[in-house]
């Protein structure tokens, strides 16, 4: 009897879990759904700046959902300004772009007032629980000096996630304040991350957290606990979207970042990193998965039923590894000093800012070169009996680059052409020119014809051939296949 009582009770257990998670399942998936109806339509691209958020912030000011307060200035004198909703006990501080160049949850952030203002959408009962239940303390892009530049550092060249013990930034002052005064039950530091791999597999981690370490002893608390939850049941959303590909940070205490220090100090903290997903290079798709990992989030909180989450499970998430690169060219012969090897190339796509970081253009180097075979890359090409060498320069000089447009770059390339020069008084950096739509890597004025044989380092820019017949051409790390030819899918270089 006893027995079976126990098993009934177990059983019981077990339907309310199941019943819980397709709750938060459903939710989960109609938060996906409506983002498309409440996404900020006035934030388009990554490198937007304060000017951009400072109307979007004005016209909620007077709407009695939100209370508006400027919490300080940074370095350079921007006021930077704190949004208030909701009127419940637990305390939520979440704040985004500490660092300058980390926007995708600025983006979400007014996403989810945009949400917040709506009615009628089935979220009503949403909205009434989590607004009763939580008080929500938004700062969005808490180093608008750095977004100026679409830097990590702030102004001072100061990361201000260092700078929580020390605080010579106002930022990490203004921060640290809002801490002591609020004392936030739960704090929410969103991010943007390189690109990482999920653990050890060929999948970029999309999004990644981190449950921040309090000691270097990486000691459990109900505080640190109550994070790991929060994460483990924003996981098992995400999987559901993108399967695989959700990482964790190593929770290595680091004792000068906030988050460490804000979990020190008695508030749960949990670190969101938005990170790559192919063919999302605004991360307009990461942007949504924000939205809706984060309201999923505040809802487990409004209720409690974040405690329902299994803290061990956390340590299921795989952690960001190395292991992935843009590009991978495996097995190419490659000659040199008169002999032949195999070799593997690992190359990324950088972003390099201009028009004062309003832009970007694609930069590329061979980043590793050898033995790969751990590694991935999100595109590869076999180049098993292909043979690896730089291409020819062009002997024709040329004015401009929009000469250089007009050319049929697919002949150059299929006769092994894929560095064409500019005439020596040609002033590209003058008139701010960096890159070009052309398949071709241009050569400025009096630039060295790169030589030998394409190695680490070196920008990715060469040609893979077939029995002597050009059958790949990588200018700038793009891929263009001679015999199935779009010249139109990569950014060729000025360099
Ligand atoms: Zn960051």
């Amino acid at each position: 009897m006893r027995i079976f009582v126990s098993k009934l009770f177990f059983f019981c257990i077990t339907l309310t879990t199941v019943s819980s998670i397709a709750q938060s399942d459903e939710l989960a998936k109609r938060l996906f759904e409506v983002h498309k109806t409440y996404r900020e339509g006035s934030l388009t691209q990554r490198r937007f700046k304060q000017k951009d958020i400072l109307p979007l912030i004005a016209r909620r000011q007077g709407n009695p959902l939100y209370k508006i307060e400027s919490v300080g200035e940074s370095f350079e004198g921007r006021t930077i300004q704190m949004i208030k909703v909701g009127n419940g006990k637990k305390k939520v501080l979440l704040w985004t772009q500490m660092h300058g160049d980390e926007p995708t949850a600025t983006m979400a952030s007014f996403d989810i007032f945009n949400f917040l203002e709506g009615k009628n959408d089935g979220f009503d009962d949403y909205r009434k629980k989590l607004l009763e239940n939580t008080t929500l303390y938004f700062v969005p892009m808490l180093n608008p000096d750095g977004a100026e530049r679409y830097q990590r550092r702030t102004m001072q060249g100061i990361d201000m996630n260092r700078d929580a013990a020390s605080r010579q930034t106002p930022e990490a002052v203004i921060l640290k304040g809002l801490v002591d005064r609020l004392k936030p039950d739960f704090g929410f530091n969103l991010h943007d991350q390189m690109r990482y791999s999920a653990g050890r597999s060929p999948k970029v981690a999309t999004i990644s957290f981190l449950a921040t370490s309090y000691d270097y002893e990486l000691s459990i608390n109900p505080v640190r606990e109550r994070s790991m939850q929060l994460i483990v049941g924003m996981n098992k959303i995400l999987q559901k979207y993108i399967p695989g590909q959700v990482a964790r940070y190593a929770d290595d205490h680091e004792p000068r970042g906030f988050g460490d220090n804000v979990q020190k100090w008695g508030t749960t903290l949990v670190l969101i990193e938005s990170g790559v997903y192919v063919g999302d290079p605004e991360k307009q798709f990461i942007r949504q998965l924000n939205f809706m990992a984060i309201l999923s989030a505040l809802d487990k909180i409004s209720d409690n039923s974040l405690t329902k989450e299994k803290r061990d499970e956390y340590y299921d998430i795989p952690e960001n590894g190395r292991w992935v690169y843009d590009l991978v060219v495996r097995n190419a012969t490659v000659r040199q000093s008169g002999k032949s090897f195999l070799a593997d190339l690992g190359i990324n796509r950088t972003e390099v800012n201009y028009a004062n970081a309003t832009k970007f253009f694609y930069y590329s180097k061979i980043e590793d070169f050898g033995d790969l075979h751990p590694q991935y890359g999100s595109e590869e090409i076999d180049a098993t009996g292909l043979t690896i060498e730089k291409g020819k320069v062009y002997p024709t000089t040329y004015k401009n680059v929009s000469e250089v447009s007009k050319l049929n770059a697919l002949n150059l390339l299929r006769e092994g052409y894929t560095y064409v020069r500019l005439a020596t008084d040609s002033n590209t950096r003058a008139l701010g020119l960096y890159f070009t739509t052309s398949p071709l890597h241009i050569l400025r004025g009096g630039q060295a014809a790169p030589s030998g044989t394409p190695g680490l380092g070196n920008t990715a820019t060469f040609i893979l051939k077939k029995a002597g017949k050009v059958k790949y051409a990588v200018i700038n790390g793009f891929v263009y296949d001679l015999d199935n030819f779009n010249g139109g899918k990569g950014q060729g270089i000025i360099e």
